[in-house]
């Protein structure tokens, strides 16, 4: 049985609650004191009483909790979360009539109701991420509801809460059948390898669909590329299949370029013909400029932090310096994707961090196309900080 406790919230916080926003901060809260134990029900009130919303108590970032409901009678309960499901699902509709593309996301947290809560969708599989110990004491009741709505072959998760709020390494398997990895998935057409159970990461970024679609199309014609922080290789198989001459992909993880062959295999392209560089990027970048290698098109995808051996890399520190370099191995006309999820860096500093880049290079540029999340990442107005990911697509002009 779950518990029922009351929360005051400030004024402050009451007023932004009210407004739709879905977080609950620490700040917030006047009794702290009263909550117990991650996944209790929070009751929350403003300081005279009155009834805002109902939550859950789970710790997430610089959140406590999440507002899931705006109804004082509605029980958090199977039938709830069926009913959230059920709604995710009517939003994706298309997607899941669409044979050529066959993973996307079905749940989306805060921008389907309820912030902690993600479901992927890896053809005929789900993939649930747990962002606190607060939804994971739901799990019962959402499998039941996941059951009940859905047809799967099987479910995997991830538990993304340790005390860093990163994911714990186990056996992801939760129930049906077992898939058979690497599965292939299709995104508009084109294969993608995926293991759901391999770590926290899958071997694709499903948010970027949009931007791999027109890098296909529409930019990698005839181009020499390079992909920067390449991960599995995805926007080389993209370039690839887009008409690229060549490409490179480089990343640091040793990983790499196992998995960047599988996703070349995959769709029967010759790995001979392409380069695969398991370096630091930063380093890369001193051997391009002795050879003097330049690129027509450049895509930049860095995580917000990232360690090496040799240096601490963050995107709101220094991705200005990230470009300049990028900028000097960029053809006249070339095209930077320049790309970051960091929820530090909103949309005009990054435009701002590019703007500085090319003045610093002495290079005109023109922002020629912008992506943030397609559609099945759903996020509501509310809450900006929800639409983590921006997409740039930057023509450098050299003088
Ligand atoms: N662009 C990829 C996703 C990048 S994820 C895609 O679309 O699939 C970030 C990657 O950056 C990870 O694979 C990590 O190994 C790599 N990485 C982190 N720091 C790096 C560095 N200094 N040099 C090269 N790669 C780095």
């Amino acid at each position: 049985m779950k518990t029922l406790i009351n929360i005051k919230v400030n004024k402050k916080a009451a007023a932004k609650l009210r407004a739709g926003y879905p977080l609950l901060e620490k700040e917030a809260i006047e009794n702290p004191k009263a909550l117990k134990e991650e996944g209790d029900i929070l009751r929350i009130l403003d300081d005279k009483k009155n009834y805002i919303g109902t939550g859950y108590y789970g710790v997430q970032n610089k959140g406590i909790g999440w507002v899931i409901t705006r109804e004082p009678e509605e029980y958090i309960d199977a039938a709830f979360f069926a009913r959230k499901i059920e709604a995710a699902f009517q939003h994706r509709k298309e997607l899941m009539k669409d044979p050529d593309t066959t993973a996307f996301r079905l749940f989306n947290g805060e921008g389907d109701g309820i912030g902690g809560l993600i479901i992927d969708y890896y053809d005929g599989f789900y993939v649930i991420h747990w962002y606190s110990e607060g939804i994971y004491s739901f799990r019962k009741d959402i499998l039941t509801a996941m059951r009940e709505k859905l047809e799967f072959k099987g479910i995997y998760e991830k538990k993304r809460f340790d005390q860093k709020g990163q994911y714990i390494e186990d056996d992801d398997f939760v129930e049906g059948e077992r898939g058979e990895f690497p599965m292939l998935i299709k995104e508009n057409g084109v294969n993608f390898c995926v293991d759901l159970n391999d770590g926290a990461m899958t071997g694709i970024f499903l948010d970027q669909r949009e931007v791999r679609n027109a890098i296909r199309t529409r930019y990698a014609k005839g181009a020499e590329m390079l992909n920067m922080f390449s991960y599995t290789g995805a926007f080389s198989v993209s370039s690839v299949l887009g008409g690229a001459v060549k490409t490179t992909s480089v990343d640091v993880a040793n990983r790499s370029r196992p998995k960047t062959i599988q996703q070349f295999e995959a769709n029967g392209i010759d790995v001979s013909e392409q380069e695969i560089v398991v370096d630091d990027v930063f380093q890369y970048f001193k051997y391009a400029a002795r050879k003097k290698r330049t690129f027509d098109l450049v895509v930049v995808d860095p995580p917000s932090f990232a360690k090496t051996k040799k240096r601490t890399f963050s995107a709101a520190k220094d991705y200005t310096k990230l470009l300049e370099e990028t900028i000097q191995l960029t053809k006249h006309k070339g095209i930077i994707v320049a790309s970051t999820n960091s929820s530090a860096v909103d949309v005009k500093t990054f435009k701002k961090f590019i703007k500085e880049a090319c003045k610093e290079q002495g290079a005109a540029y023109e922002i020629v196309e912008q992506y943030g999340l397609p559609e099945d990442f759903r996020t509501i107005e509310a809450f900006p900080e929800g639409h983590y990911l921006k997409v740039m697509f930057v023509k450098i002009k050299k003088k």
